[in-house]
């Protein structure tokens, strides 16, 4: 196998009359002469012509569809319109067969996605998966290098953990127990000092509250792994295995936490767009076919590239939450009755229908609103002075994307001792369990924000895809853990 060259620097590469080798899975094969093959380092195959009349009739037999092979020839520039350069194949090598009989992912009518993720092994084999993965590769690297740039920490927070940061209860136990046969303590109730860690423990659902603890000490933080939540949210926009990244940082602000994501986002995209220009335009393409089978009035304004671009260039729209309420109000949806959750008080937590009224009709660009009520947010987050109404409010930011709803959750952090016990009391968060994060507060506390970043739904936004299911390779969700 050595010499392969990949398909992508092979389609680049200027130089022809010279034998190469590449490798790759049969996309297409006409007229016994043609042979479109991909390595998945490009979404372009590349094309492979075939003397047939000088070919053993069983090898080309062979050449089907989804079949692996290695072919030997001769790089020239293409005599056919669309591609710069071809191959004159001298010697071909079927390294697997595909049987076109048993094939599942036939190309020719177009498979719905829904079907493909029932086929999630092979679906990176389409145009559309490997463009998808290579972007959340892009992105992922991206964010990576943001943060080294700027001198950031990338701190592994365990995955085990005994800590539910939110308090939500929405976790998956981790038990070494037979589940048939737990021990029980003498009131009845399951035993978990017999357990592997000698406590109840659980997949973590965040890690913030750990990444805080390194912030403390290496000043600026980030962590970047798979968060797990039970949540039976059958949505496009959950996942119950899912990749977050949460920075974190000592002596910022809420400003300053605002003014990190909104660099981050726009940096990441950026560096996709770059990167990966021709996936997203082929992306870009796939959403505006996609939209067509759609009522004129519910397209979308803008092309994916356009919204990108779009994404980049302005600065996101800053306010809290009370003049957003004030906006939905006031808002024609909601004086004709249009919001299946009305608006009428303050204090309430905004809807999906909310969130995108305001980034997709009002703003029209991506939103980040401050300043909730302390009761619908965290324990964590820092406590405002009540305003002049005697609301009280906390440090919060939620950035919220066209199409997407909420992207990023963040806040500025309660740093005094005293503010944060009364709260975790207020709340019913075990102060006992908690005791290392509230040492944090006793030695050296000191004023520190951060947010935690979806990352499939980042890669939902710059893919253009509709359901988060078909960003991740294999999805976890209710009801399914294939693959
Ligand atoms: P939502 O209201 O959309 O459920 P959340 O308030 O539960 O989000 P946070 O706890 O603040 O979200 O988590 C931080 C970020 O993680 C969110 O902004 C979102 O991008 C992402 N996120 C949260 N839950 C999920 C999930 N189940 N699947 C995928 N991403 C998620
Ligand atoms: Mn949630």
């Amino acid at each position: 196998m050595s010499q392969r060259i990949k398909i992508k620097a092979l389609l680049e590469s200027e130089q022809t009359g010279i034998d190469i080798k590449i490798n790759g899975w049969v996309r297409a094969f006409r007229q016994n002469r043609f042979i479109a093959l991909n390595d998945g380092s490009t979404n372009n195959n590349i094309q492979i012509v075939v003397d047939f009349e000088n070919t053993d009739p069983n090898l080309l037999k062979r050449i089907t569809v989804g079949a692996a092979i290695s072919v030997t020839g001769e790089l020239i520039a293409s005599l056919g319109k669309g591609q710069k350069v071809e191959i004159v194949a001298k010697d071909i090598e079927i390294l697997g067969d595909c049987d076109p009989e048993k094939y599942p992912l036939q190309l020719k009518n177009r498979p719905s996605l829904e079907f493909l993720r029932e086929i999630a092994h092979l679906r990176f084999r389409t145009n559309t998966f490997g463009a998808i993965f290579r972007v959340r590769n892009s992105l992922a690297f991206a964010v990576h290098q943001f943060f080294q740039e700027r001198g950031f920490i990338y701190l592994h927070t365990p995955i085990i953990t005994a800590s539910d940061a939110e308090g939500a209860g929405e976790t998956f136990h981790v038990t070494n127990f037979d589940l048939a046969n737990p021990p029980k303590t003498e009131s009845g109730e399951i035993d978990f000092s017999q357990d592997f860690f000698a406590k109840a423990t659980n997949l973590t659902v965040s890690g913030q509250l750990e990444g805080e603890l390194g912030a403390m000490a290496l000043s600026d933080i980030y962590t970047f792994g798979p968060t797990f939540r039970a949540e039976n949210s059958n949505t496009t926009r959950h996942l119950a295995e899912f990749w977050m990244i949460e920075p974190e940082v000592a002596f910022n602000d809420l400003n300053d936490n605002m003014d990190l994501a909104e660099d981050m986002l726009k940096y990441v995209i950026k560096y996709a767009l770059d990167k990966n220009a021709e996936d997203i335009e082929f992306l870009t393409q796939r959403l505006t076919e996609e939209e067509k089978q759609k009522p004129q009035n519910e397209r979308s304004e803008m092309s994916l590239l356009e919204k990108l671009q779009f994404c980049l260039d302005n600065d996101f729209e800053r306010l809290t939450y009370t003049e957003a309420i004030d906006i939905l109000k006031e808002s024609t949806p909601n004086k004709k009755k249009k919001f299946q959750y009305p608006v009428e008080g303050w204090g309430t937590d905004l809807q999906s229908e909310h969130e995108r009224y305001l980034v997709e009709k009002h703003f029209k660009k991506p939103v980040i609103l401050t300043d909730y009520p302390k009761e619908i947010k965290a324990f964590y987050m820092r406590q405002n002075e009540p305003d002049a109404n005697g609301r009280e409010t906390v440090r919060a930011m939620d950035i919220l994307f066209p199409g997407i709803g909420e992207i990023v959750g963040g806040s500025q952090r309660e740093e005094r001792l005293e503010k944060l016990e009364q709260r975790m009391d207020e709340m019913g968060i075990p102060k006992d369990e908690l005791w290392w994060y509230l040492d944090t507060r006793r030695f050296g506390a000191c004023p520190h924000a951060g947010f935690g970043l979806g990352f499939e739904r980042l890669v939902l936004f710059v893919t253009g895809m509709g359901n988060i299911r078909d960003v991740i390779p294999f999805p976890r969700y209710p009801k399914n853990a294939e693959f």
